[in-house]
């Protein structure tokens, strides 16, 4: 299973910032979950933990009842896009996300069908080619959920992807992104800022305050409350 299981964790740093405090939550496996909460209030911090690239000081982390920190890391089931896309800009788009397969090991042919196959799902058929700069903002978000997608995960984390867009192109993406969670049956983390985005996309949204989890629940139960 993917499901996540965050069990009492603290992340401090230089031993006195408490960016995630005492954190206690759960992750069903399918479902797309945000973290929603204001700059600094520690949705990286726990998005970076249940990555496995920060440890926790204290408590644990664990996805399909293992230790994330138990597992090397090209092992560990799960895709990752940020908001500054973090695409190689001197490679072609079929050369970004080929990536993760080439550090795989996987011959040409099987990344060269990958890769059409991840594109395919992100509507960039054809663009193997170009380069990120010939392409428009949402197009390189695309191909960063594309060389996400591309290792077949079935965890997600997804970091403000959004957030560089502008207001139009980001509606579209939220409801093309949702789409392709579903399809895909993917298990979904979703750092944002946005409490409409977050309201619009998630099953369930966890509202984070000064490193702690204040709220949790379906976007019907968050949007009653005052
Ligand atoms: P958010 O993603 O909600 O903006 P972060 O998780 O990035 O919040 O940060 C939470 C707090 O932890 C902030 O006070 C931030 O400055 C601090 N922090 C995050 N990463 C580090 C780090 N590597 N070293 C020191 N402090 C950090
Ligand atoms: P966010 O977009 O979530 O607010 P930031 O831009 O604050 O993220 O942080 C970007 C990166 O810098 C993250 O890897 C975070 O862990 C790190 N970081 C954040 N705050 C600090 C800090 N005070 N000291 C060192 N690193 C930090």
């Amino acid at each position: 299973s993917t499901r996540i299981d965050i069990v009492g964790v603290t992340k401090t740093y230089d031993g006195n910032t408490r960016a995630v405090d005492a954190v206690d939550m759960s992750i069903r496996e399918g479902e797309f979950f945000s973290l929603l909460g204001p700059s600094g209030c520690g949705k990286t911090t726990t998005l970076r933990m249940i990555a496995g690239f920060e440890t926790p000081t204290e408590g644990v982390i664990e996805v399909g009842g293992v230790d994330v920190t138990h597992v090397p890391a090209h092992k560990r089931d799960m895709g990752m896009v940020f908001q500054n896309y973090a695409l190689f800009p001197h490679r072609t788009v079929g050369e970004n996300v080929a990536f993760g397969l080439r550090m795989r090991g996987m011959e040409r042919t099987t990344i060269a069908r990958k890769v059409a196959d991840a594109l395919a799902q992100v509507e960039l058929v054809g663009y193997e080619d170009r380069r990120p700069g010939q392409l428009s903002g949402g197009q390189q978000q695309r191909v960063a959920l594309a060389r996400a997608i591309v290792i077949e995960p079935r965890v997600l984390l997804c970091d403000e992807p959004l957030g560089a867009l502008d207001k139009k192109l980001r509606q579209a993406m939220q409801f093309e992104l949702k789409q392709l969670q579903r399809k895909l049956g993917l298990t979904m983390v979703f750092v944002t800022h946005d409490q409409e985005e977050a309201l619009a996309m998630s099953d369930r949204i966890a509202v984070m305050n000064a490193g702690k989890v204040e709220q949790i629940g379906a976007p019907s139960d968050i949007y009653d409350r005052p």
